[in-house]
């Protein structure tokens, strides 16, 4: 194929899934249209194909209002949070410690400060979930305040380059939340102990979700398992993150239609990297919990394709000889270089367990993955894209699978 051809193509994947398709957020009818459309064009390249089906609830924000007699104040409905409509007398904590204080039940709980500085992770995720975090969950759980208002600053490494960010952010998660910026915060706090009403409007509605597994090869059992994640955050088109991880595996599977190595080769449009129970993930880990020994290598793709910089590949544990020829193809492509070890991706999954990965993203996006403002923001949209280095990937990632 032309690589003119690859461009035109790779435009036209990029706008069917940020563009045409709404949303891609998981329980979503767009994230189920994104996993039919990227099932279809795959399959006509000659793959074999696989849906794998989980429940998944999708999320309608109907906003938030806390008001107390004399004063507004401005509030977010935190995502997958319950609603309510409750009145209650205002406590108070900012660290763990104080949170063990009050009497928080029939009450409404503002968490403020030390507590609020990063996002908890969501009580069912098994990936990462520091101690601190599952200790504040179950102090919650067991006090039962009537709702929960958070007041968080920035914090892009996890939460992305929103502010102010939802502390909490959790479908499995039953007691109300709400979250507003430290200003507001600080505008809140002379009510503690005061009578404050919040009424939030928020509904779980429950769906299905899918992976879409794509084989091609000779069944032997070695397999390299290719990767990217095809959901997006809510509210935002998720171009870079992760529409364009997409895009290189299908301009990838149609570079490889005529392959027929000994190695499978197993392509998968994981869903769930940017929703709280990550059930995809979840789910391909369950499939596959007898059968991890027999991959030789992940390739994972999340946030490549970013207009300045280069595109960066790093490495995971591989063996000298994969190493050796993942660095003469790198050699061959201007615009891909060696980048930094990150741990936020899917890939991790596989090093977790033990295995040889490579993540492939951008120079940008890696380098400032603290202090970037763009993903999971309305600004991850087409406009930031190069697909000239989208094209480059697929090619790169080509020659190496051949190898
Ligand atoms: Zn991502």
């Amino acid at each position: 194929m032309e690589p003119g051809q690859l461009y035109q193509k790779s435009l036209s994947y990029l706008k069917k899934l940020c563009e045409e398709i709404p949303e891609r957020c998981v329980g979503s009818e767009g994230n189920r249209m994104a996993t039919r459309f990227f099932e279809k064009e795959i399959s006509s390249f000659g793959w074999d194909t696989e849906m794998q089906e989980f429940d998944a609830i999708d999320w309608e924000d109907g906003g938030a209002i806390l008001r107390s007699d004399d004063e507004r104040f401005e509030v977010f409905v935190s995502p997958y949070s319950l609603g309510c409509a409750v009145e209650a007398q205002l406590v108070s904590a900012s660290s763990v410690q104080e949170l063990t204080q009050p009497e928080m039940s029939a009450k409404i709980l503002f968490l403020y400060g030390e507590i609020a500085k990063e996002q908890l992770m969501p009580k069912n995720f098994v990936f990462y979930n520091p101690e601190e975090h599952q200790q504040i969950i179950s102090i919650l759980e067991k006090g039962r305040p009537k709702a929960i208002i958070c007041a968080t600053g920035r914090n892009a490494a996890l939460a992305g380059g929103v502010y102010p960010f939802p502390l909490i952010e959790d479908g499995d998660f039953d007691i109300p939340s709400v979250y507003m910026t430290e200003d507001e915060g600080r505008r809140l706090l002379p009510y503690v102990g005061k009578t404050v009403e919040l009424q939030s409007i928020s509904k779980r509605i429950p769906g299905k979700g899918y992976n879409v597994v794509a084989r091609k090869g000779k069944h032997l059992g070695e397999r390299i398992v290719i990767t990217a994640h095809i959901d997006a955050k809510k509210g935002t088109p998720g171009a870079i993150d992760n529409a364009t991880g997409v895009v290189v595996l299908l301009l990838l599977g149609e570079l490889l239609n005529n392959y027929e190595g000994d190695r499978l080769i197993e392509m998968v449009a994981f869903n769930g990297e940017d929703y709280y129970a990550v059930p995809g993930q979840m789910l391909y880990l369950f499939k596959n919990q007898d059968r991890f020994n027999e991959i030789l290598l992940n390739i994972n793709i999340d946030g490549a394709g970013y207009k300045e910089g280069k595109s960066a590949f790093s490495f995971y544990g591989l063996p000298e000889e994969i190493e050796k020829n993942a660095n003469d193809v790198l050699c061959k492509f201007n615009g891909i270089t060696e980048g930094v070890q990150w741990s936020q991706g899917d890939h991790s999954i596989f090093t977790q367990n033990g295995l040889p990965a490579i993540a492939v993203s951008s120079e940008w996006f890696t380098e400032n993955i603290d202090s970037q403002e763009i993903t999971h923001t309305p600004k991850d949209n087409i406009e930031i894209v190069d697909c000239q280095k989208v094209v480059e990937i697929a090619e790169a990632l080509n020659i190496l699978v051949r190898k």
